[in-house]
């Protein structure tokens, strides 16, 4: 199976300082990907690109943005993996074909990406990278359609699977989310110019008003004569992920009307409320969990104190230590508070587990500096099944709760007690009740059939290591 992961994907059309904007975008969605980030502008007559693998900060220097004049543009932040880095893949991708330039920028997962390329290639198509985005420009280029907006309707009707999707051709900007909306896109306003990206934080950083999201199945094209809409596709119910609340998505970016770190706050009361703990203090797992123990303490009364601290300089050059001393590996990016944890019984918040490693690591450190409970709270159900429509989750043999009772994870992880939020508080709390998301890596429950048994070999980015 050919996949993308989540990424982040930013586009502006109408500005002078285009690349510029969509660097400090990309910066903003950083936490979308780290493995590496890309740049594609046009100037009316050309397009140019600049892609490198890291950090936008780190990579992208002055010089590389003065080199791409115009006033369109799109980006994308591609997720890192242990092991699959390649600059081949790194996005945008820009491609020449019968009918001009075309660049294009893609967040999600097409699940029957493997068999249209198996077909395309049968056909004559050769392939430069092993990424689902590049079938999408194949069957663009195969399509007899006379428009570029006829073009990319006759690719998107034959994927299935998850995008939300920028492409710049024919001095045209266009985005387009699959009919289920798996992946978020939302639109802007920055004067005269458009703006599109994967999350509100963008738009906060470069000062864009928000007009509004990108509909599930809807593709806007923006060119000189202003914007236009269309729902080419079928309609299929809305199913946005909800992981993207409970991890992925930048705690001051908005979905829906809901801010997420409001969501986050909702599932740690939420949580109180259901797995209730006689305990001293609360404490999250930074960052990610840190929203859910605001939550869990202002519900249940009990004070939250920061017991451990994460170090934001873990280079992503670090390299894995020998055996011998690989264990310092997650007390270079966490350490805990012996001041605040000491002789106390402590709840842990964090947003999910997944292995299991990480949290049997920090019960290890909490008691090591004389936390006399640990009371592990989980502010996400099980994760039970891999995700196939752009998380990054690994293989099923390898999610702990899918193969283990939750009193056997607990015994792992060697905690006092350990509890998840229930389904049904996860989706009061993201407003879910009466459906709209996907919480498959929950329940099993995929909303697009996976072709031909799609092999769900999918490594977790290795966090505590790499992450950023
Ligand atoms: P573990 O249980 O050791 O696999 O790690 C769980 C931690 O990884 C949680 O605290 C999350 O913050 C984080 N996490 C959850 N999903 C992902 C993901 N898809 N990629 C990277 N980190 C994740």
């Amino acid at each position: 199976m050919i996949k993308e992961r989540v990424c982040g994907v930013f586009g502006i059309i109408g500005h002078e300082e285009a690349a510029n904007l969509t660097y400090l975008g990309l910066h903003s969605l950083q936490h979308r990907g780290q493995e590496s980030g890309g740049i594609a502008c046009s100037d009316g007559t050309v397009m140019r690109r600049q892609i490198k693998m890291g950090l936008v900060s780190e990579a992208f220097k002055r010089n590389a943005l003065q080199e791409l004049p115009g006033r369109t543009a799109v980006g994308h932040v591609r997720y890192s993996t242990a092991g699959s880095s390649d600059i081949r893949n790194a996005q945008p991708f820009v491609l020449d074909y019968a009918h001009g330039q075309v660049a294009i920028a893609h967040n999600g997962n097409l699940v029957n990406a493997g068999d249209l390329k198996k077909k395309l290639e049968q056909a004559g198509s050769i392939f430069q990278t092993s990424s689902d985005t590049e079938v999408i420009v194949h069957l663009m280029a195969r399509s007899g359609q006379p428009t570029t907006l006829g073009r990319l309707v006759e690719a998107l009707s034959q994927v299935r699977g998850a995008y939300s999707l920028l492409v710049m051709a024919d001095g045209k900007l266009f985005a387009a989310r699959d009919p289920h909306g798996f992946r978020p896109l939302v639109l802007g306003r920055l004067k005269d110019a458009f703006v599109f990206s994967s999350e509100t934080s963008s738009f906060n950083l470069i000062e864009a008003e928000f007009i509004r999201e990108v509909e599930p199945g809807e593709v806007v094209v923006i060119g000189d004569s202003g914007l236009t809409s269309s729902k080419p596709l079928p309609k299929k119910p809305k199913k946005f992920c909800v992981f993207e609340h409970v991890y992925f998505a930048r705690p001051d970016t908005t979905f829906d009307e809901q801010t997420v770190y409001h969501a986050r706050i909702e599932l740690g009361r939420q949580l109180a409320r259901e797995m209730p703990t006689n305990a001293d203090v609360v404490i999250p797992v930074p960052d990610s969990g840190v929203p859910s123990a605001v939550g869990y303490s202002k519900e249940s009364g009990i004070p939250f104190e920061l017991g451990l601290i994460r170090s934001h300089y873990v280079g992503r050059t670090f390299i894995e230590p020998q055996d011998s001393i690989r264990h310092f590996g997650v007390k270079l990016k966490l350490s805990p508070v012996g001041a605040v944890v000491n002789g106390k019984s402590v709840v842990v918040v964090d947003d999910s587990l997944v292995r299991g490693t990480t949290s049997r690591k920090i019960v290890k450190m909490l008691r090591a500096a004389g936390a006399k409970e640990v009371h592990l709270r989980i502010a996400a159900p099980p994760t039970t099944h891999p995700c196939f429509y752009g998380i990054d989750t690994p293989t099923r043999s390898e999610l702990i709760a899918s193969n283990h009772t939750v009193e056997e994870i607990a015994r792992y992880i060697t905690c006092d007690t350990l509890s998840y939020i229930s389904h049904d508080g996860l989706m009061k709390a993201v407003n879910g009740q009466d459906g709209g998301f996907c919480s498959a890596c929950f329940t099993g429950d995929y909303p697009v059939e996976l072709s031909g048994g799609a092999n769900p070999i999918i490594p977790l980015r290795k966090r505590i290591e790499t992450d950023g």
